[in-house]
C-alpha cells in the first residue's frame, strides 16, 4: 500500500528515536531520560468522559510554574506536538518555510517534511551560536524560526543578545520558537520574560526530561493569547487523556521533588564532566541540560565498544562525537569508569 501513500510521506525517513534504534543494556544514557521515576495516583472516575481540550488545572498549574498568565499556555502531547502545531498553523505546504540552525534537534525537519513544509537551514557558527547574518538572508518565505536552547545535542545556550536580534528582525514576519525542552536545568537561561515584549516569540517546554515524566506525553507552548488562540484552532479535540492531566498536575504540584532531582542531575553532570575531562585525549563541551556532548579520538568506535558492554549513549552528527544523558550517580560511575579504561588500553 506504499505506493498509495502521499509521495511526501513515500520519500520519509521517520525520526531514528533512541527507542528505534533499540540496543540492550543496563545503563541507557542515550534519550536524555530522567534516572527517576515517581510514583502517582490515578483517579478513574470519570473516564467515561471525553477529557477538557485544555484540562484548567493542569494550565493553571504549569502558568503557576512557568510565571505567565493561563492564557499564555497551550498544553499538548509532549513538546513535538508543539513543533507540529505551529507548523502546521503558520504554514502553508508549498508556499512557506520554516528555518533552524543544525547541529540540533530533528524534529523540526521531520514534521516539516511531513507536513510538505520547505525547510531552510543557515548552520550555527563554530561556536555553536546563532549566525544572525545568515539568518537575515535567508528569511524570505519563512514563517517560523526553530532556535533550541540549551541546544540538542551540543548542549550549549544560545546567547540571549542574538535571541533579541532575531526576535527584532522578524517582527510582524515570523515567529521566534524557542525550545526550551531543557530549560528547567538552567532556569534562569529562559526567554520567557521577553514574551510581553514579542508578540512572535512562542516557547515550547516539556514534562519529559526534568519531571522525569517522558513517558507521559506531556509538553506546553507559551506565547501570547492570540498566537495560543492560533495553535487551539488546529489541535486535535481531546489531545490530553485525563490520567496524563492528572499525573501532569500532581507532578507540578510536587515542585520540590523536581527541583531536588534537577540539582543531582546538575550535579552529576558537573562531577562526570570534571571526571572526563582529566583525559587530555577528550573534549568535553560545557553542557546545561540533562547531558553532555563528549568528542573523543574515535567517536564512532568508543559509542560501539559502549554499546557492546550494555552502555546505550547517543551517537551525532558532529564529527567524533557522543552525547552521554546524566543517569545517576551510579550510572555515571560505571559509563566514566567504562570510558577510563576503553582509552587506558
Ligand atoms: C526531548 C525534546 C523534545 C520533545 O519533548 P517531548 O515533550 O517528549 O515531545 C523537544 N525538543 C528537544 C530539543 C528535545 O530534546
Amino acid at each position: 500500500m506504499e505506493k498509495l501513500a502521499r509521495p511526501t510521506v513515500q520519500a520519509l525517513t521517520p525520526y531514528l528515536s533512541a527507542r528505534r534504534i533499540g540496543g540492550s543494556g543496563d545503563v541507557w544514557l542515550n534519550a536524555n531520560e530522567s534516572p527517576f521515576n515517581n510514583a502517582y495516583v490515578i483517579d478513574s472516575d470519570a473516564l467515561n468522559r471525553y477529557s477538557e481540550c485544555q484540562p484548567a488545572e493542569l494550565i493553571n498549574a504549569y502558568a503557576a510554574y512557568a510565571g505567565v498568565t493561563p492564557e499564555r499556555v497551550l498544553t499538548s502531547r509532549g513538546a513535538d506536538e508543539g513543533i507540529e502545531l505551529l507548523i502546521r498553523a503558520y504554514c502553508e505546504p508549498g508556499t512557506d518555510s520554516i528555518l533552524y540552525c543544525p547541529p540540533t534537534y530533528g524534529m523540526y525537519a521531520i514534521s516539516a517534511e511531513t507536513i510538505g513544509v520547505e525547510r531552510k537551514t543557515v548552520p550555527l557558527t563554530d561556536a555553536w551560536q546563532l549566525d544572525i547574518d545568515g539568518i537575515e538572508k535567508n528569511l524570505d518565505g519563512v514563517k517560523l524560526v526553530f532556535v533550541c536552547s540549551p541546544n540538542n545535542p551540543t548542549g550549549n545556550l544560545v546567547n540571549r543578545d542574538d535571541i533579541i536580534r532575531l526576535l527584532e528582525m522578524t517582527k510582524d514576519r515570523a515567529i521566534v520558537v524557542m525550545d526550551e525542552a531543557y530549560i528547567d536545568f538552567c532556569p534562569e537561561a529562559s526567554t520567557v520574560d521577553l514574551l510581553d515584549q514579542y508578540p512572535n516569540l512562542a516557547i515550547l517546554r516539556t514534562l519529559s526530561k526534568a519531571f522525569a515524566l517522558a513517558g507521559l506525553r506531556c509538553g506546553f507552548t507559551l506565547a501570547n493569547p492570540e498566537l495560543i488562540n492560533v495553535l487551539l484552532k488546529v489541535i486535535a479535540p481531546y489531545p490530553v487523556p485525563i490520567p496524563v492531566a492528572q499525573i501532569a498536575t500532581q507532578a507540578l504540584t510536587n515542585l520540590s521533588q523536581a527541583k531536588q532531582q534537577v540539582d543531582t542531575l546538575n550535579k552529576n553532570r558537573a562531577w562526570l564532566a570534571n571526571e572526563l575531562a582529566e583525559n587530555a585525549q577528550l573534549t568535553v563541551f560545557e553542557g546545561w541540560g540533562n547531558y553532555l556532548l563528549v568528542q573523543f579520538p574515535d567517536g564512532d568506535a568508543l559509542f560501539k565498544a559502549a554499546w557492546d558492554s550494555g552502555i546505550i549513549l547517543r551517537n551525532s552528527p558532529i564529527q567524533d562525537c557522543v552525547r552521554i544523558s546524566i543517569g545517576s550517580e551510579q550510572e555515571c560511575r560505571v559509563t566514566l569508569e567504562f570510558i577510563q579504561q576503553y582509552y587506558a588500553k
